[in-house]
């Protein structure tokens, strides 16, 4: 057979990456189970999974705890993972056998962290790699149910620790990934499980150093394992599973009229993540804009959504502003930081425009950064004002009628590919 017909006969890979909510409970990894099956028809799959939600903040209290010598604490934090871990597997794992050798796996994990956490109270130091070590667990945990939910549900899939694919730099606690290392690894270790049709479940956040200590890519990095994956294989799509239905024109925590982003670029997408959405960990895009593979924002509780696609170019829209984030967790400042992420944002009439809203809502920026180019606004307000900010500028700039996923008449970009669609393979999948 020719290459060119080999090529044009293989499956699209696809890295699909389940956030903390997505994998939070039994429920909602049935939810991903039925993603993921329904997607294998089509597609070659990589999943990349965070902890289950909350885990890596009680992980990092352990730690905390540990160091001031409270022992009762961190026993305390302890058996509630091992009961909320225990029990997704008692419901998810119904093969006896199956489900012994998890617990087993898992139970591994927690010996591992109470040494980690037993030697912590002893030195009353807890160093950047054992913060790192300890943070680690949670993905460590939730990949292998992850991957025997799939195995129960008839999908061969194993799980794979990002120690032996993420070769980073020793920053632990916010590490980079060296990129060549990384590519040989993904390629020597993944694409043998894709040609045997193995559905490869890899542990998000973390990597490793080259002396083998496990390192962490900052909180929220779960995001950028996917991508940094994605670039190592040169996936067709990396699909980011979230508890929201896309990249959105604000926090819909904060303004809850924000409508989904049909499509944005890579650069104003990177701005949002960079200026405060945390949909999206602000490195995401660092390795995969350079080989243009298109990321798409999706709702695991809404699978029939089409989210957002974050594409070289975006959308065509002509929209003065795309979406607004703001930054509140700035340590030690009564201050926050509201970004506005468009077009002709340097334009003095819109300036002008943004300010008159903000005064209409009684909102006074303290300080507005001068514009150093069109495609971002920022300045800063109290942080009791945020909410009242984003929501000046959405209306003003009537953000809420922007929602792609509805827009009639929008003209598809030639990169729009839809590999799989899920809507009706979910819908009798489970
Ligand atoms: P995950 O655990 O799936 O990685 P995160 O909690 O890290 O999810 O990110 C999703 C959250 O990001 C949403 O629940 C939402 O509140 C918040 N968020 C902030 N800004 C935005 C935005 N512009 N669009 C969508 N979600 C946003
Ligand atoms: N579990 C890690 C965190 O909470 C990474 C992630 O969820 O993306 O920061
Ligand atoms: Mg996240």
């Amino acid at each position: 057979m020719s290459r060119e017909l080999s090529n044009a006969m293989r499956k699209p890979l696809v890295v699909m990456k389940f956030g903390g909510t997505s994998v939070g409970d039994a429920a909602a990894i049935r939810n991903v189970v039925a993603i993921v099956s329904a997607a294998a028809h089509s597609c070659e799959l990589v999943v990349v999974v965070s902890a289950m939600s909350g885990v890596t903040n009680r992980l990092l209290e352990a730690g905390t705890q540990a160091q001031a010598g409270n022992r009762d604490r961190v026993e305390a934090i302890f058996r509630d993972l091992r009961a909320r871990h225990r029990a997704a597997i008692g419901e998810l794992i119904r093969s006896v056998p199956l489900r012994g050798r998890v617990n087993l796996q898992v139970e591994q994990m927690f010996e591992e962290g109470e040494r980690l956490c037993d030697s912590t109270r002893r030195s009353r130091e807890l160093t950047p790699r054992t913060r790192d070590a300890i943070s680690g667990l949670g993905e460590r945990m939730s990949a292998p149910i992850v991957a025997a939910a799939l195995n129960e549900r008839g999908l061969v899939s194993q799980s794979i620790e990002a120690t032996v694919l993420i070769r980073t730099d020793s920053g632990h606690g916010s590490a980079e990934p060296e990129m060549a290392a990384t590519c040989k690894l993904c390629q020597a270790r993944l694409r043998p499980l894709l040609e045997e049709g193995i559905v490869p479940v890899v542990t998000g956040f973390i990597g490793s150093s080259e002396d083998g200590v496990l390192t962490t890519l900052g909180r929220g990095g779960s995001d950028y394992s996917a991508t940094i994956l994605g670039a190592a294989l040169a996936a067709d799509e990396v699909t980011i599973w979230t508890d929201v239905d896309g990249l959105m024109t604000a926090d819909p925590r904060l303004v809850p009229e924000a409508a989904t982003i049909g499509e944005i670029s890579y650069a104003e997408a990177a701005e949002l993540a960079r200026s405060g959405a945390k949909v999206l960990h602000p490195k995401t895009l660092r390795h995969v804009d350079e080989l243009g593979i298109p990321i798409r924002i999706r709702n695991t509780f809404s699978p029939e959504g089409r989210g957002t696609q974050i594409t070289p170019c975006g959308s065509r829209s002509a929209a003065t502003i795309k979406g607004l984030s703001a930054v509140s967790e700035i340590p030690d400042s009564s201050l926050a930081r509201v970004t506005a992420v468009g077009m002709n944002l340097g334009d003095p009439a819109v300036a002008r425009r943004m300010l008159a809203a903000l005064a209409v809502r009684n909102v006074n920026p303290i300080s507005v950064s001068p514009a150093v180019s069109d495609s971002s606004f920022s300045f800063a307000v109290v942080k009791s004002d945020v909410q009242r900010a984003l929501q000046a500028l959405h209306n003003e700039f009537q953000l809420g009628a922007l929602d792609g996923t509805a827009s009639a008449g929008r003209i598809p970009p030639a990169s729009e590919t839809w590999f799989y669609a899920p809507a009706e393979e979910t819908a009798s999948a489970d």
